[in-house]
This record gives structure tokens, C-alpha cells and sequence, in this order.
């Protein structure tokens, strides 16, 4: 019946889909934030008529308020956009495997040229850097001091060379060397300009890259869209290094160069030193752009709220012995909330193969439990101990839910039997489910 009614309320209300109506407030925040952040404009409105299409009529969970679930999915679309880039720098099938950086004057190419060979090198991939930025003085320099520091071999061939035979010889090098990865360093321009974009495609053309990295500072903020269109329609990438995030950008560039180009951002640079590289983290540069205003907050709020209520109360609950049916129940309810169980299940890693009859056993399962505890008297719930040891509390169980004594025997058991498995496992996690599913 509380169900019944609280869904009639939210019926009442208006709240219990996600309607362009009720996230209103929440679509004028995250829009704020984006832009804060520095996304593109265009970017920003594409992304966000994309999360709302995709959120419309999306049933409100319980508890839940329409907007702050409506910016928990566009926290989640935000992961998933920029997602994608646990994809390790690609390998060639024959070695060397080749990476071309590209982009702009000052963005950090060389820097993040060498950042790359020692990371590669850490996991035992040996590099050539080949240098083919005739044009600044002292470029070339510059790859051969951070080579050295670094004690990865540069390949150069002074600054009157073609930068097109630098880096087919540079390649040709690396082969001969057996090196498993040749990374070219190119030159870079202020602005785009068609000669630059001229050289590195011929550079391509010659070496054909397995990589083709974009280096885009994260300072450039709305401009980085623009940029990514320019190198990924005249150059093709097939991923970026974002640099300077150590800086107070907030990293909106991520967004725009992976909605624009399709392609991840690999790699982050967060400072001067060569060790300044991680991967990218996608969960992290989605925090980072909704980092502004309260709408992180609000992402953690509702998060809190859809996970699975007080879970820490409830891990503490269950380390120390103290779980109960009434803690149990709980849990059934939300996963009641959550959707079907079919859905459920299909979140939880190598559950997902149940067929279907399975899991309509389990739903069947569930819903026995819970009529079996509601039959149960508070201290019953509290001490599910007691009801082991007497057979006639389980028989009054069992005429009150239209069960056999033996059904809450087994109940009592599972419960038992989950409840130590539990504790053993140290960390709990769902109820469930040995015996307790089709048992
Ligand atoms: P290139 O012209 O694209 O080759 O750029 P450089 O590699 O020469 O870098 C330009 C400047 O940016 C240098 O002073 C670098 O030390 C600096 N730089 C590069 N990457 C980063 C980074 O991730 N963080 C910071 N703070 N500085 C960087
Ligand atoms: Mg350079």
C-alpha cells in the first residue's frame, strides 16, 4: 500500500518520469557548468540535447528527485562520452608500432614526445624518437637533451633536412634497430596554416602512424573544438594527449575533442617534468568539468541516494554480525526500486548469463522472502538466531505469510549461511545470494 501511494503522489506531482518540465533548473546548471568549464558551445548543446533525449520519460527512481537524477546520467553520459581510453596506445602487428604527434606550437608535442618513451619504457617497450621540427632553432635540441635525460635514442638529421625524409628514415632507423615503438615529434605552428597541415600529412603518408596524437593544451578551452576539426578532417587522429592540466583549466577540452573527433584522449599531461603523464581518467575529467557551482554536489547527492541507501551503516552492519532481516528487507526494497531484478542482475559482473527462467525464479524468490519477514515480529527480525532454534515461531511464520514451516526453515538458513559468508568477504555487497536465488 505505501508503495501504491507514493507512486500515486508522485503521479500527482508530475515527478515520476523525467519530463523537460521537471529538469528544467538542473539542465540550466549543467549547462552553466559546461560552459564554466570551457566546453565548445556547440559541444555543450549537442551533448546535452543528447542526454536529454535520453533521459526523457526515463522512470524517476524512489527517493530520487527528477533533476538530480537527470544530472547523475549526464555525470554517467559524461563518463561514457569520454570513456573509452583504457584502450592502450595501439600496436603495430609487425614492429616498430608508430606514433606521429600533431598539433599546434607550444601545446607541449615534445615534451609529451619524451613523456611517452618513458612511459613506454616503464613497461618495457623500447623507443626511437625521431625529431622533425626544422623550423624552431633549438627544437631539435631540445628532444636531444630530453632524450638523454630520459636514455632513449633520438634520431636526427640537423635542421636542413625535409621533415618528410627525417621521419621515413627515422622509421626505417627504428626497424633496422628493432625498436618496438618510433615516436616522430613534428613542428608545430601558432595558428593552423596549410603548409603545416601540408607536412604532416605527407609526413603520414610516408610513415603511415598506427597513432596519430593530437596534442592539445587544456588552456585552449572553447578553441579546442575547432582545432580537433581542422587536424581530424585534414590529418585524421586517432586519440589525444591533453597537456597542462596541472593548470587551473578545468579540462573542458576532453569533452569537446572526444565529442568532436570520436577519438579518446589517452593520455594527460599535468606538469613540466618528464614523469608528468597519466592515463586518462574518464571519472576524473567528469568531476573536473562539473566541478563548478554545486553541481558536483548534486551528482554526489543523488548518487548517494541511488546507490544502495546507508551502505556504509550497512557494511559496518554486516562486518560486525548485526545484519538482520530488517536490513535484509531493506534491500529487497531497493532492489525493488531499482527496476527489475532482470536489470539488476545484469549489472553485477558474471551474473549475467542467468536465462530467463532464472531470473523469473528469482523475482518469485525475492518476493517470497519478503512475505515470509513481514510475517516475522520485530525481535524475530533483530535475532534471526531465535528463530532457528523454534520450530513454532517458524510454523507461525509460516501460516502468517501461506508458506510451509519448511520454507522459512530454509529462509533462516540462507540468511545464515549468507550472513557468515558475508562477514568472510569482509566487504558484503548485495544480499543475496547463495541458496537465496533459486535455492
Ligand atoms: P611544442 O612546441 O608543442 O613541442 O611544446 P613543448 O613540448 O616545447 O612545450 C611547451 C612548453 O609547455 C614548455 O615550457 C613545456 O615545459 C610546457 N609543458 C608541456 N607540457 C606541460 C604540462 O603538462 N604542464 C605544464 N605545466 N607545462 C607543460
Ligand atoms: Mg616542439
Amino acid at each position: 500500500l505505501a508503495d501504491r501511494l507514493e507512486s500515486a503522489w508522485k503521479k500527482l506531482r508530475g515527478q515520476d518520469k523525467i519530463t523537460p518540465a521537471n529538469i528544467q533548473d538542473a539542465l540550466r546548471e549543467v549547462r552553466r557548468a559546461l560552459l564554466e568549464a570551457d566546453v565548445n558551445l556547440q559541444v555543450v548543446k549537442d551533448f546535452i540535447a543528447g542526454v536529454e533525449a535520453k533521459a526523457q520519460g526515463a522512470e524517476v527512481i524512489s527517493g530520487v528527485r527528477p533533476d538530480q537524477q537527470f544530472i547523475k546520467i549526464v555525470y554517467d553520459e559524461l563518463v561514457e562520452v569520454m570513456g573509452d581510453t583504457n584502450v592502450p596506445l595501439a600496436q603495430a602487428e609487425v614492429a616498430p608500432t608508430v606514433v606521429l604527434m600533431a598539433g599546434l606550437q607550444g601545446t607541449g608535442k615534445t615534451t609529451a614526445t619524451a613523456k611517452l618513451a618513458l612511459h613506454l619504457k616503464k613497461i618495457d617497450r623500447n623507443c626511437l624518437l625521431v625529431a622533425t621540427d626544422v623550423y624552431r632553432p633549438a627544437a631539435i635540441d631540445q628532444l636531444v637533451t630530453l632524450g638523454k635525460q630520459i636514455q632513449v635514442p633520438v634520431f636526427e638529421m640537423g635542421s636542413d633536412a625535409d621533415p618528410v625524409e627525417i621521419a621515413r628514415r627515422g622509421v626505417e632507423q627504428g626497424k633496422a634497430e628493432g625498436v618496438d615503438t618510433v615516436i616522430i615529434d613534428t613542428a608545430g605552428r601558432l595558428q593552423i596554416d596549410r603548409d603545416m597541415m601540408g607536412e604532416l600529412a605527407r609526413i603520414k603518408e610516408a610513415v603511415q602512424p598506427q597513432e596519430t596524437l593530437l596534442v592539445v593544451d587544456a588552456m585552449t578551452g572553447q578553441e579546442a573544438a575547432n582545432l580537433t576539426r581542422t587536424f581530424h578532417e585534414e590529418i585524421g587522429i586517432t586519440g589525444a594527449i591533453l597537456t597542462k592540466l596541472d593548470g587551473d583549466s578545468r579540462g573542458g577540452a576532453a569533452l569537446s575533442v572526444r565529442q568532436i573527433s570520436g577519438q579518446p584522449i589517452k593520455f594527460v599531461g599535468v606538469g613540466e617534468k618528464v614523469e608528468a603523464l597519466q592515463p586518462f581518467y574518464p571519472e576524473r575529467m567528469a568531476s573536473r568539468i562539473l566541478g563548478m557551482g554545486d553541481v558536483l554536489t548534486l551528482v554526489e547527492k543523488a548518487q548517494e541516494e541511488i546507490d544502495l541507501a546507508d551502505a556504509e551503516q550497512m557494511q559496518e552492519k554486516i562486518l560486525s554480525a548485526k545484519f538482520d532481516f530488517t536490513d535484509f528487507l531493506k534491500q529487497l526494497r531497493l532492489l525493488k526500486n531499482m527496476g527489475s531484478l532482470g536489470g539488476i542482475i545484469k549489472m553485477i559482473p558474471g551474473m549475467n548469463k542467468l536465462n530467463a527462467d532464472q531470473l523469473k525464479q528469482g523475482e518469485t524468490q525475492l518476493k517470497r522472502c519478503e512475505a515470509m519477514i513481514k510475517s516475522m515480529t520485530a525481535q524475530e527480525r533483530k535475532d534471526p538466531d531465535i528463530l532457528a532454534s523454534s520450530p513454532s515461531r517458524r510454523r507461525r511464520i509460516a501460516s502468517g505469510s501461506g508458506y510451509k514451516e519448511s520454507d522459512v526453515a530454509k529462509l533462516v538458513s540462507d540468511f545464515q549461511k549468507m550472513r557468515g559468508l558475508m562477514q568472510q568477504m569482509g566487504q558484503g555487497g548485495f544480499p543475496g545470494m547463495p541458496g537465496m536465488f533459486g535455492g
